[in-house]
Formats: structure tokens, C-alpha cells, sequence
């Protein structure tokens, strides 16, 4: 039997459709996400990771690796040189006041270390390890310009290192690679007078600065060429800067972000990072945190590349997820681990259930999962991976162990793994369960 539609359906479904019309005029174009986020990815086959920052032409390195080298061990003193005071500094000999080494005799030493670290590794892989890798820092050197000493010892002696690919000298001091604060005057993270420095000062580097990376990539080419596999990179959140490289390159990605047009009606046809003291409008603000977090980007890739025109591959491991570890998906999104260090809160890095001791016989208990941190990267869509740094030391209440006992250990490396990461941790201390 033949029905026509009910005019009031006609009506209604008229009704429905200019709705949608009408609602759909209204949408605008979703803003890009600040936190890129991409396809799902499913758990990875976990891995160990163990940061033993001991030397490994120590004989005894290995010992405690008897039953088998965790997937990615973190050595100690791989890189020739040092990384924050290069490869002319003897710092115990500074601080007691005793004449340093001559230059050949610093020469001497580092052709010894970049001699010896390729056995260290064939000793780390015979023992199980896929990835040996050192440290460097995003950021810091170690000197006194007045006295020349530290890093600018090595400055002012850079060619003696000519047999070791070292790339013409820079011609500015590294006085000028710092970060700068917006009055200009260096920006120093931690603090100038930092005591593992001493008799020296702590200094903290651009890595928008050309010369700086001079120096990076050097150390970086070295490192790979004794059989490094990669780095970890310390302090890779650490930009504060203002100097005139960053200013300059800030300028070009405002560029390349609005037109000529929107560059009048919203900064004013002014590009500089800062107008002053409580002048910047969010969106000045918000462009310098994008234009750092694509810098820090920017350099990690560069690490990655320059180890890898060497090493064929480079595993790039910063640490910087500490409070906020959305950047697994900004600026560490192409690197393979990223850390959360964790280390200034109450119960630290370390899995498990902690107890907190409140006065004598009373304590409280606490469970100290780091899920939400490993979730970012799966939330995130994003190919690195997140680390969260277990160690000793959390709750400084339990003097007996800070912590740390084999229980800890194993959900250390666990939790992590869980999540297709490196799972960690770090035997600052050594206790007899380790072994
Ligand atoms: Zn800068």
C-alpha cells in the first residue's frame, strides 16, 4: 500500500537539515594542537636500562653484570674529554691548588681515553648490551674565563686537538655562547657558584649559538667515533634565552608563521621576544615557548644526525619530561627515550609503596606509580618513549636504604618496560642485592 510522507516528517526533517546547514556555517577550523598527537602506537617490546655512570675501564665495571648487561647501559667518562670542562681540566689538581697538567700531557690523555673506550664497548656488548651510551648536557661547561681555566683552558688550546677532527675554533669567547636574560647579562641555570664546580663556575649555553654547536658536534663526532651509540642528554629543557641568535632566529619564525599583515595587527610589527617587563601579550609569550621547544628540537635532531653520519644510527635520550611530560610529543618527539627525572619531589622515582615516617612508630604509606607519565607516550601517539628515573634516595626517611631495595629495583626497570620503554635504574649506591 502506497503512503505518502506526513507533512509534519517533511517539516521536521527540513527543520533538521537547515540546522546543520546553519550550525555548520559556524565552524571554524580546529587550531593545530599544541601537543601533537598521532596514530596509536601499541606497546614495543620492552628493554632494560641500567645508568651506571661508573667508568667503564674500571675492571670491576662489569661484575655487576655477571647474569647479563641490561638492553641500554648509561656509562660514565666515554666521551675523550669532559663534557662540561672539556679535555684540559684536572679538577682535583685545581682544587688543591697544584699546577695542572701541561697541554701535551692533557693531549697524551686524550688520545689514551678515545684508545681504550672502544674496548669498553666491546666489553659492554660481549656482556649482552645492544646500546652503549654516555652523557653529555645540553648546555653546561665548567671554567674560569679570568683565570682560563676549565673550558677556557681548552679554548685557548683548541688546536692541540687538531689530530682529533676538531673543526676550526670558533672566533667569539665562550663568554658569548651563553643564554642571556632580557637585560642581556648571562643567564646561569643552578647558579654561577655552583659547588661541584669550584673552584670554577657553572655556565649555561645556547643552542641557538653557532659556536656552541661547534663544540657539540664535535664532541658528539668524537664520541661516535670511538663506537658510542648514543647519548643521553642532560638538562634538555634548560632555555632561558634571550641573546641575539635566539632573537634573530625568533624573528625568522615569526615570519614564517604570519603574514606581513598579522604581524602589524599582533605584535606590532615588533619581532623581539620580549617588549619589557610585563608588556608581552600571551601570544608573544606562547610564541616564545613554541620557538624554544622547536630549538631544543631542532638540536636534538642535530645530535642525532652528526652521531649517525658516523655510527650509521644514534640513540638520542634527553632528560626533561620532569613535570611535564607532554613533551614527549613537542620537542623530544623524535628521540628514541626521554626522562622523567622526577627527582625534587617527595618520594622520587622510585616504584612501590613507600613508607613515610611521621614520629616514632608512625608512618603512612604511599604508592608512588609513575602509570600517567608512561601513558603520554601512548596517549600521545608519540615514538619516543618515556623513562622515568628510579633510583635511591626517596624517602630520605628510610636512612637504611633511601628506598631502594631489590623489590624497588625490579619495578624500576618494570614499569617502564610495561610501556615499550627503557625501563631504569640507577645503582648510585651500591647494595648487596645488586650484585
Ligand atoms: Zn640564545
Amino acid at each position: 500500500m502506497h503512503t505518502s510522507t506526513p507533512p509534519y516528517r517533511i517539516a521536521l526533517a527540513c527543520t533538521v537539515v537547515s540546522s546543520c546547514l546553519a550550525w555548520l556555517g559556524t565552524l571554524q577550523a580546529a587550531p593545530r594542537c599544541m601537543v601533537p598527537t598521532g596514530e596509536y602506537l601499541p606497546t614495543q617490546p620492552p628493554y632494560t636500562y641500567v645508568l651506571d655512570r661508573r667508568s667503564p675501564h674500571g675492571a670491576d665495571y662489569f661484575d655487576r653484570y655477571r647474569t647479563g648487561c641490561p638492553t641500554l647501559i648509561e656509562t660514565g667518562l666515554l666521551t675523550p674529554g669532559h663534557p662540561y670542562f672539556g679535555p684540559m681540566c684536572d679538577l682535583a689538581a685545581l682544587r688543591a691548588g697544584r699546577p695542572e697538567k701541561a697541554t701535551e700531557e692533557f693531549v697524551r690523555q686524550y688520545r689514551e681515553n678515545r684508545t681504550r673506550a672502544p674496548e669498553a664497548i666491546r666489553r659492554a656488548r660481549a656482556a649482552g648490551a645492544k646500546w652503549v651510551t654516555t652523557y653529555i648536557c645540553m648546555m653546561t661547561t665548567g671554567g674560569d674565563p679570568e683565570k682560563r681555566t676549565g673550558f677556557w683552558r681548552f679554548y685557548d688550546n683548541w688546536d692541540a686537538f687538531k689530530p682529533f677532527h676538531i673543526p676550526d675554533r670558533p672566533p667569539s669567547d665562550p663568554e658569548n655562547w651563553q643564554q642571556r636574560k632580557v637585560d642581556g647579562a648571562p643567564y646561569i641555570a643552578y647558579r654561577r657558584a655552583h659547588p661541584p664546580y669550584s673552584p670554577m663556575f657553572r655556565w649555561t649555553n645556547c643552542v641557538n649559538n653557532p659556536n656552541w654547536l661547534v663544540y657539540q658536534r664535535w664532541v658528539t663526532e668524537e664520541a661516535a667515533r670511538v663506537g658510542a651509540d648514543g647519548f643521553f642528554v642532560d638538562n634538555a629543557g634548560t632555555l632561558r634565552c634571550y641573546c641575539r641568535c635566539c632573537q634573530t632566529r625568533f624573528g625568522e619564525w615569526l615570519r614564517s608563521r604570519y603574514t606581513a599583515g598579522e604581524l602589524r595587527e599582533l605584535f606590532d610589527d615588533d619581532l623581539s621576544m620580549s617588549r619589557g617587563r610585563d608588556r608581552d601579550s600571551d601570544l608573544r609569550r606562547a610564541e616564545v615557548e613554541l620557538f624554544r621547544q622547536e630549538s631544543i628540537h631542532r638540536f636534538l635532531g642535530k645530535i642525532r644526525e652528526w652521531g649517525a653520519a658516523i655510527r650509521g644510527r644514534f640513540f638520542v635520550f634527553p632528560n626533561g619530561l620532569h613535570r611535564c611530560g607532554y613533551h614527549i610529543a613537542t620537542r623530544f618527539r623524535d628521540c628514541d627515550l626521554a626522562m622523567h627525572e622526577n627527582s625534587s619531589r617527595e618520594y622520587g622515582g622510585n616504584a612501590g609503596v613507600l613508607r613515610k615516617h611521621v614520629i616514632a612508630g608512625l608512618h603512612v604509606k604511599h604508592l608512588n606509580d609513575h602509570l600517567l607519565a608512561f601513558k603520554y607516550a601512548a596517549g600521545t601517539g608519540a615514538r619516543c618513549r618515556s623513562n622515568m628515573f628510579s633510583y635511591p634516595g626517596h624517602p630520605k626517611t628510610d636512612l637504611a636504604n633511601l628506598g631502594a631495595n631489590a623489590k624497588a629495583y625490579a619495578l624500576g626497570v618494570a614499569g617502564p618496560a610495561a610501556f615499550g620503554g627503557g625501563g631504569c635504574y640507577a645503582p648510585t649506591r651500591n647494595h648487596a642485592w645488586l650484585g
